[in-house]
């Protein structure tokens, strides 16, 4: 069957613990926070999400415990539309969580605890390929092992299928891995981590997306905060500004970019299109509070857009 409108998001599932603070606590620093959520998160699981509810047919891909965290986590995918048919849950290791501290001014810091997440196997994408085969966007990020990445990879480009790499959290990339992806999205700390290269301004963006193009990455798009993202391709380098919003909480900006720009390129857009749409779904995200909390529907991204 073709996949127009197919993702196959293959990535972690998390259930995230947001307190939210009057700053980040230093090492040994208790502090009294102002609020608390239990969300589920997770970069994959994030993704899922996003796409599925702009409209994407989405199938996951995960690992979870058999705990109380996997089963609303398992509720809330079905609730988003999205094909849980490729979640396992597996006995003895917790499923994934993330603590998250919220500061008022919007920034975050999280501590993961990968869980099953870290049992998510080459043998669960090849058990997937059929959704593989049927997709037109395939994504991965860096919560679960590199060899699934990489047989993902394999995977998406046998098939013909647009693979979109988000590498977070940040580290380093092979270059068999980076010469199979078709859009690699970091943020600038991810885009210096992967390439030595420190994004400040337009020219180290530049730089950095040029290494990336070199290994054989067909897309560079490196997110820049608030100020909107770069589009690279060959030797095409644009910035494409951001909308001015109200911050609230920038947990899940980056996620909702991928998801956004994974929904775009399935539903037809050209690529260009696709990311400017992106970039509007990350400017709706970080108006809200939590992770999948505030990833919008269509109607909710055209609202901003008009
Ligand atoms: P990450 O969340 O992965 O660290 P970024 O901080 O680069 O990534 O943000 C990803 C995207 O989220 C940006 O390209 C932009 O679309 C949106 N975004 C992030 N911060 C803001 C902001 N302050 N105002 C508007 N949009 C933002």
């Amino acid at each position: 069957m073709s996949g127009k409108n197919k993702v196959v998001v293959v990535g972690s599932s998390n259930m995230d613990l947001v307190a939210k603070t009057p700053r980040i606590p230093v090492a040994g620093e208790t502090l009294s926070g102002t609020d608390f959520f239990m969300v589920p998160g997770g970069k994959g699981a994030n993704q899922a999400v996003a796409a599925a509810r702009l409209g994407a047919d989405v199938v996951f891909v995960a690992k979870l415990g058999k705990d109380v965290f996997a089963s609303r986590s398992i509720d809330n995918y079905r609730n988003a539309g999205i094909d849980i048919s490729r979640i396992e849950q597996i006995e003895g290791v917790p499923s994934g969580i993330a603590m998250i501290a919220v500061e008022e001014s919007g920034n975050n810091s999280i501590i993961v605890v990968p869980g099953a997440n870290a049992k998510l196997g080459p043998a669960d994408v090849t058990a997937a390929k059929d959704d593989i085969a049927a997709a037109t966007v395939v994504v991965a990020q860096l919560e679960i092992p590199m060899e699934t990445v990489l047989e993902t990879a394999k995977a998406a480009q046998a098939v013909g299928a647009a693979f979109i790499l988000d590498p977070a959290p940040a580290g380093e990339l092979s270059d068999e891995l980076l010469s199979m992806v078709d859009i690699i999205k970091p943020n600038e700390t991810e885009a210096e981590a992967i390439t030595g290269i420190k994004v400040s301004d337009r020219a180290s963006a530049a730089k950095a997306a040029d290494v990336l193009l070199d290994k054989g990455v067909k897309t560079v798009i490196i997110t820049l905060g608030g100020r909107g993202f770069m589009l690279a391709r060959g030797r095409s380098k644009e910035i494409i500004a951001n909308h001015n919003v109200k911050v609230v909480d920038t947990t899940a900006a980056g996620d909702a970019f991928v998801g956004g720009l994974a929904f775009g390129i399935a539903a037809g857009k050209p690529l260009k299109d696709a990311a400017v749409y992106a970039n509007y779904v990350a400017a709706v995200s970080v108006t809200r509070q939590g992770a999948q909390t505030s990833l919008p529907t269509q109607m909710e991204v055209a609202a901003i857009m008009n």
